[in-house]
This record gives structure tokens, C-alpha cells and sequence, in this order.
């Protein structure tokens, strides 16, 4: 199903030519009619009805319903949003209805947003396929026997399938962006901080950033402006762009220095991405744009540097599921300590597990200089390098992921494989810079290619603004 943009869809809403309710009808139809793709975990039909009646009872009050007037939208299920289990697809938190909703959800609600369905994902967005779910394997729009990429494999999926007109994810190492390039839709993970994290189950903090996935940069643009912004409820939050995003509009390219990332384009990564790459950048080259090869002498550390700060941060947040206080509690442990270890023995899946050994290991008297120390480091350096890069350079540009949507239980047995189609992305969490995965090409078994562009922390309204320019190329 293709939806409008996402302005027009609120002019309709405005005007009485469509309704909210009319809008809402259209999203779970859809959700029902794609229910073999796998990509939502749970419906909130009820609520998002009784929302849908409120804001069409706003307009014919002659009320402003808000900047989304009646738009549905589907959120990863580790988003908590009242009414609604949210279980960030793991069997710990099956069950688990959240006291109180994520401040993401509250702004869209406040903006008249809705929020129809919550969509799968790897268990706490731990990996790249959504094959880590702890219920089912979501799947691909574009070929069913491929993974969607992941963590936000189904909010991606969601939105390629036109389940809604967009969808929630977030990213900590990539997970908004890489299963973005492999359904072929628009993926944003803004500058950390740009959007609360609160009330969203937290995977790495120093890294985990909430953005949409939609069918265009504009869109993306609308829901970006209603959610960010300072939230005293996430003291990590930064003010948004004076001059908000949605106005955003295509950059002109003369005289904009873009940098191809050099360590993008070398040894592993897929030809045809690579070609689909090369002609994108000789494109903008031809409008006016000035390219260059930047070279990031750090990168090829980033992803050792990122497999050991983010599962630090991943023992120490899943720390708190301990049978106690959420979700699910083994009922046969004879006494408290048991009840811990049988609760996250058995809630949690394997990926877990791996990623709360490694971290609780990094994190040991014994190793912690020899790992989390040095990672920190080459962080560090790799924020410089950054700096350095956009003191040159106006943007960065490269693939998204080495590869193209790959099969279902490919990598799924061999953890390093996995953990290398973030090869491409956890740099940019990192550094804490924005960046944009575009859908850019297809190649030729016609699976969607995706494009990267980063700008500096803070450049979110620059950033779409050059996602416009190639958008217009591509369409
Ligand atoms: N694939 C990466 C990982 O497994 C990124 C995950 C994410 O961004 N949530 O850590």
C-alpha cells in the first residue's frame, strides 16, 4: 500500500477529506492483510480507534488537531506506550505493560499521531537481522526468504509493506539505518541526544538514539521536528534546530564539499553496493557538488571499539531484570538467589546472555584497562577524527551495510558475521554524529541498496537538506 506524504495525509485529515478513524481503518487493514511478513508483535486497534474518534472530533470542533493530524504510526515494541505489553521482543518482559509511555510517544501523541501496532525486533535491539527475536523471524518486503535487517527489522519492514506512513526505531549501532537499506525506505538516526530516550528499554545509553523510518526525508523531517527537542525526563537531551525541521527543503549542491568515505569502499564490500555508491557520488559531482575521498584512519577499530562498549552498557542495563521487579519470574526457584538466576536463565535468549558475559568481562578489575579502557580511547579518537573530517568536508557519504538483505539463517549461527554487517554504522554512534540511510538502488535480484550520508553532531536540518537533493535524483 503506498501513502501519501505525510503533510498531505494531515491537509485531508484538516479538511474533512479523509478522517483520522478513515486513516486508522487504512493502517490495521493493511497490518491484518501482511500478517505472513511477521513485522508486528502486538495491535493496539482499541486505542488507537478511541485517539482516532478525538482527533477527528478536534477537527470538526474546528480545533488544530496538530501538526499530524490522524497519522498512524508503528512503534518498535521496545517503546513503551500506555495499554500496550512492550517486550522489546524478549520472553523476559513478555507480559510487561509499562507504567508509564516513552516522551517520543507522548510528543507524537500531543501532535495527534497515532499509534496503531508495536513491530518485532532483535530481543533489546541486540542485532541485524531481527532473527534474534525471541518470537518469530520477521521478513523481508522485497523477498521473503531474506531478513529485513535489524533491530528495527520489523518497524522497517512496517513501513516498506505501508503497514502505516512511518515507523519507530532506534539505534545504537545501526539499527535504524541498516534494516532501513535493506527494505529500501528512509532510516534516521539524528544526533544523540536529539530525542529522549526516556521510556524507551535501553540497550547502550552512551549510544542508543530514537528516530523514524518513512518514504522520504521529508517525512522523516515532520516526525524528527514533533519529537525532538529537551526533555527534562533525559538529562542527555539537547534543544533542537532553532528553525525546527519540517520546513526543511532540498540543498543546493553547488560548491557542497561531500567526502566519500574511503574505509567504506575497500576489501568486503559488495560490488554492486560499491558501484551503486560511485554513481550516486558522480551524480551530485555532476550538479555542482565537490568530492573528495576522506580517509578515517580510526574506522577500521570501530567495530571492536563498539562490541566492547556497547555490551558494557548492555550487562549493566539488563542488570535490572532480575524476575523481581519486570516481567517474567520463575515460579520453581526455592529461594532469592535462584529466582535470579532461573528468571534471567531462562527470560533470556542466547544473544543476551553473549552480550551480558562479554560486558560484565570488559568490565572486570582484571580487563577493564586492557578493554574498556582502550575503547574508550579509540573512541575518543574516532570523535576527533570526525571533527577533523567536517572541518573539510560539509558531509560524509558511503554504503550503509557491506551487503544487501541477506537469507534467513545465513548468519544467523555465527555471531562475528553478524556483528560485521555493522561494520558501516556503529561509527557514527560512536561519535554521536547524524546520519541517514536512503533508499538508493536496487540490485540485480532487485533487493534495495542503501545510501549513507553523516554530517557534524548537530547538523540533523543540514543533513535532510542534503537527503532532499539525492532524493530528487533517485526518484
Ligand atoms: N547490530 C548492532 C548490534 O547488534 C546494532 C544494534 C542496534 O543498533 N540496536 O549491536
Amino acid at each position: 500500500m503506498i501513502w501519501e506524504p505525510i503533510d498531505d495525509l494531515v491537509k485531508s485529515v484538516k479538511t474533512g477529506r479523509t478522517s483520522a478513524v478513515e486513516l486508522v481503518n487504512r493502517s490495521l487493514k493493511a497490518i491484518a492483510d501482511n500478517q505472513e511478513y511477521q513485522a508486528i508483535i502486538s495491535v493496539l486497534k482499541d486505542n488507537a480507534m478511541a485517539r482516532a474518534k478525538l482527533v477527528d472530533q478536534a477537527v470538526a470542533n474546528g480545533e488544530d488537531p496538530g501538526v499530524l493530524a490522524g497519522i498512524p504510526f508503528i512503534a518498535k515494541d521496545n517503546f513503551l506506550v500506555y495499554g500496550s505489553d512492550t517486550t522489546a521482543a524478549s520472553n523476559i518482559l513478555k507480559g510487561f505493560v509499562p507504567p508509564y509511555q516513552a516522551s517520543a510517544i507522548n510528543r507524537l501523541e500531543a501532535a495527534g499521531a497515532i499509534c496503531v501496532a508495536k513491530a518485532n525486533l532483535d530481543a533489546f535491539a541486540h542485532g541485524a537481522s531481527t532473527e534474534n527475536s525471541d518470537f518469530f523471524v520477521t521478513k523481508n518486503p522485497h523477498d521473503k526468504s531474506r531478513v529485513p535487517g535489524g533491530s528495527s527489522g520489523g518497524s522497517a519492514a512496517a513501513v516498506a509493506l505501508g503497514l502505516a506512513p512511518f515507523a519507530l526505531g532506534t539505534d545504537t549501532g545501526g539499527s535504524i539505518r541498516q534494516p532501513a537499506s535493506f527494505c529500501g525506505v528512509f532510516g534516521l538516526k539524528p544526533t544523540y541526544g536529539l530525542v529522549s530516550r526516556s521510556g524507551v528499554v535501553a540497550m547502550g545509553s552512551s549510544l542508543d538514539c530514537i528516530g523514524p523510518l518513512t518514504r522520504s526525508a521529508k517525512d522523516a523531517a515532520i516526525v524528527l521536528d514533533v519529537m525532538s527537542g529537551r526533555d527534562e525526563l533525559d538529562s542527555t537531551t539537547i534543544d533542537k534546530n532553532a528553525a525546527g525541521y519540517s520546513g526543511v527543503k532540498a540543498l543546493n549542491l553547488k560548491g557542497v564539499r561531500i567526502g566519500l568515505v574511503k574505509e567504506y569502499m575497500g576489501e568486503g564490500v559488495n560490488e554492486e553496493v560499491k558501484a551503486a555508491i560511485k554513481r550516486a557520488v558522480e551524480d551530485l559531482a555532476k550538479r555542482g557538488a565537490i568530492i573528495s575521498d576522506v580517509s578515517l584512519p580510526s574506522l577500521p577499530l570501530a567495530l571492536a571499539c563498539y562490541y566492547i562498549i556497547t555490551p558494557a552498557e548492555v550487562s549493566s542495563n539488563l542488570s535490572r531484570y532480575d524476575g523481581v521487579r519486570y516481567g517474567y519470574r520463575d515460579k520453581q526457584a526455592a529461594d532469592l538467589f535462584e529466582s535470579y538466576t532461573k528468571s534471567r536463565g531462562h527470560g533470556f535468549g542466547k544473544e543476551a546472555k553473549r552480550r551480558i558475559m562479554i560486558g560484565t568481562y570488559v568490565l572486570s578489575s582484571g580487563y577493564y584497562d586492557a578493554y574498556y579502557k582502550k575503547a574508550q580511547t579509540v573512541r575518543t579518537k574516532l570523535i576527533n577524527e570526525f571533527a577533523a573530517a567536517f572541518s573539510s568536508v560539509d558531509y560524509l557519504v558511503g554504503p550503509v551495510a557491506p551487503t544487501t538483505a541477506f537469507k534467513i539463517g545465513e548468519n544467523a549461527q555465527n555471531p562475528l558475521a553478524m556483528y560485521l554487517s555493522d561494520v558501516m554504522t556503529v561509527a557514527a554512534n560512536l561519535a554521536g554524529i547524524p546520519s541517514l540511510s536512503l533508499p538508493l538502488a536496487k540490485d540485480k535480484q532487485n533487493l534495495p541498496i542503501g545510501m549513507q550520508l553523516m554530517a557534524a553532531q548537530k547538523k540533523d536540518y543540514e543533513l535532510l537538506s542534503l537527503a532532499m537533493a539525492v532524493e530528487e535524483t533517485i526518484k
